[in-house]
């Protein structure tokens, strides 16, 4: 992920990554208490852009706010600080990280003090660009009522890391993972749709982490004049569906080949899901404008 030369940006600073240290005694590394968030950068005919800064940073924001970690920046501020240490690591292509962790505090208390890292790396396609074989997992989304489920908060990523390996280990590429009723919820870091007879179909907010890429996705399917229903599915349906996909910042649109032992009967290249792909694909290349005043 760096190598001797890269940098990060720490508590307003630039500095080394491999010159940086942390406190053992943080409630992040303890219980998972801190916050973060996934960003794409995409090159450009203008250059460098991030895709959906402000989205991500005000997420990160609301994560906070939402699970009463204290936090200071502006959007603007870390949207800058993002082109900044993409620049400092001549990145373009990029994925870039930013989390919020706790001061030392070894209390089960609100933190007084935290502090906020970026960093950025070139990573390729998370789920790589063949169509998953997913499994149900045996794991379920967190409920709503133990855990803020809307904020992307350190510690919930235990579950999504149990779903994984759990797929992995079972021969498949990914996990599907229902809600604690049992209707579809999401993949351990991606959001689902599915399509039957040209309509889409996606869980709704609720059980689910607020994708970024799937309003982007619900807004790009509203321009093509997709029809797109937000609502609580069963498995069954989506075993009777024609398609599906799932969605996510580091793994953007990627097409799902079958769960467990039900293949989607539609080929992949004539799915309303291949259409978004490449909408999408086109999208994060637009240089937008973002709040940056720098760039
Ligand atoms: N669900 C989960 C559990 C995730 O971790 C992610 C990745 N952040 C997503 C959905 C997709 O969210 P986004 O499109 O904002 O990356």
């Amino acid at each position: 992920y760096y190598n001797n030369s890269s940098v990060i940006f720490l508590n307003g600073k630039f500095v080394k990554a491999n010159e940086s240290s942390t406190d053992l005694y943080s409630q992040t590394l303890h219980y998972g208490y801190g916050v973060f968030e996934g960003i794409r950068a995409y090159a450009t005919e203008n250059g460098t852009r991030v895709f959906k800064a402000k989205e991500h940073y005000d997420r990160l924001k609301k994560s906070c706010e939402l699970v009463n970690i204290p936090f200071d920046y502006t959007t603007a501020e870390l949207v800058d600080a993002t082109y900044e240490l993409l620049q400092k690591n001549n990145l373009s292509d990029a994925y870039v990280r930013p989390l919020v962790f706790c001061d030392p505090n070894m209390s089960l208390t609100k933190p007084n003090n935290v502090s906020i890292m970026i960093c950025a790396w070139e990573w390729g396609a998370y789920l790589g660009d063949k169509q998953l074989r997913l499994t149900v997992s045996s794991y379920c989304r967190p409920h709503p009522r133990s855990i803020k489920i809307e904020a992307k908060v350190c510690g919930h990523y235990v579950n999504s890391i149990l779903a994984t390996s759990e797929a992995k280990d079972n021969g498949y590429d990914e996990a599907l993972l229902l809600d604690s009723d049992g209707y579809l919820a999401e993949g351990p870091g991606a959001n689902l749709f599915f399509e039957k007879e040209g309509v889409l179909f996606t869980p709704k907010l609720g059980n689910i982490l607020p994708g970024i890429t799937r309003a982007t996705v619900l807004e790009l399917a509203d321009k093509l004049g997709i029809q797109v229903k937000q609502g609580l599915y069963t498995p069954e349906e989506l075993e009777s569906a024609d398609s599906a996909f799932y969605c996510g910042t580091a793994a953007e649109v990627i097409g799902i080949e079958s769960v467990d032992d039900n293949k989607f009967p539609k080929n992949w290249n004539d799915t309303v899901g291949k259409k978004l792909l490449e909408a999408y694909s086109q999208l994060v290349r637009e240089s937008e404008k973002t709040l940056s005043t720098k760039y």
